[in-house]
């Protein structure tokens, strides 16, 4: 193995976890690798205006505040490809990532690969994926400008944004929720009531999306009286929440039932030199801020483990 592919960590992920776990790393002089992923930043990569992180009176663009992480860890030196991991091997040391037929090792790993989409399940969301179906409508809704009817699921703070994205592109907004109130923050609700062109259908789930080659429309369960009814629409964007990145961490991590990496002392994963950080270890606060700032610990913690690992050589 070359030489050039050992480090003294390895951060799995660039979100606001892993890059602010990296520029601590490499700041204090640790030979750190940060896996981008082959579509780096995470997710505020697909999100307009961050209002709430602290520093930016008028906001920043989401994929801005990245793209000023991944240059800052840079700055201090942390090296960054843009491959996903494939495989880790935590059976002995020093610690083993693999992308594809490429093998990485370092003393700790942190791992920040946050997490990904939850999907309805339905044969036809997969069918329509690109074509009419999205996870993100601050990516594609711009791509249906002037639609007549454009449908977002879910109920939480990411329909709530979707939905009134969509407001500004397409003449409606159907807003499809399994329950009747939203578990949205009640500054997101105001604004959603507030729109007069969206259109709430309460107490509903999608039952099938219409359409072959692209979208036209969805078919919906109303839950109360068991009523199904079709929705015309040119996209369906769908915001059901996340659920977390572990795939290749089965087996060697405690994770759990949802998959979530269970940690103690906030960031130590079952194995040591292992650390997690972000929405791939919490799933209750789940801010940029707070992913953050699980990075920072984790890599406090690696640097120490680092440390004394070398002691001991
Ligand atoms: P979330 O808060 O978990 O909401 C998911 C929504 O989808 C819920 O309303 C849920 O219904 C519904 N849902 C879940 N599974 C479903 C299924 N199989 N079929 C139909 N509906 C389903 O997820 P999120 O909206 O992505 O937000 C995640 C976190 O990011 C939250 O902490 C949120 O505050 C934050 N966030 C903040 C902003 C912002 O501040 N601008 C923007 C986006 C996200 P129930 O309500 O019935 O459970």
């Amino acid at each position: 193995m070359s030489s050039q592919r050992e480090y003294d960590v390895i951060i799995i992920g660039s979100g606001p976890a892993g890059c602010t776990a990296a520029i601590y790393t490499s700041r204090a002089g640790l030979r750190t690798l940060m896996m981008g992923g082959v579509t780096p930043g995470g997710q505020l990569m697909k999100t307009t205006l961050v209002e709430n992180y602290p520093g930016f009176s008028d906001g920043i663009r989401g994929p801005d505040l990245m793209m000023e992480m991944i240059r800052q860890a840079e700055k201090f030196g942390a090296e960054i490809i843009y491959k996903n991991a494939t495989r880790v091997d935590f059976s002995s040391r020093p610690l083993k990532v693999f992308t594809g037929n490429e093998e990485y090792s370092a003393l700790s790993v942190i791992i920040a690969t946050g997490a990904g989409p939850k999907m309805l399940g339905l044969e036809s969301e997969q069918r329509l994926m690109g074509r009419g179906v999205s996870t993100c409508a601050t990516c594609d809704a711009p791509l249906y400008r002037g639609a007549r009817n454009l449908v977002v699921v879910g109920g939480g703070d990411s329909a709530a944004e979707y939905a009134l994205f969509c407001a500004r592109i397409a003449e409606r907004v159907t807003l499809i929720h399994r329950r009747d109130r939203l578990r949205a923050s009640k500054i997101m609700q105001d604004r959603i009531f507030s729109e007069p062109k969206i259109r709430i259908l309460w107490n509903s789930v999608v039952e099938d999306i219409i359409g072959e080659d692209k979208v036209e429309g969805v078919l919906v369960r109303n839950l109360v009286n068991d009523e199904l009814s079709r929705v015309d629409c040119e996209a369906v964007f769908i915001a059901i929440g996340h659920k977390p990145e572990t795939e290749i961490f089965r087996g060697w991590l405690e994770m759990d039932e949802e998959g979530y990496i269970i940690t103690r002392d906030l960031v130590k994963t079952s194995v040591e030199g292992v650390f997690a950080a972000g929405e791939v270890m919490d799933k209750r606060y789940r801010q940029a801020i707070t992913s953050a700032g699980f990075g920072c610990i984790a890599a406090l913690e690696a640097i120490r483990y680092v440390e004394m690992v070398k002691g001991l050589r």
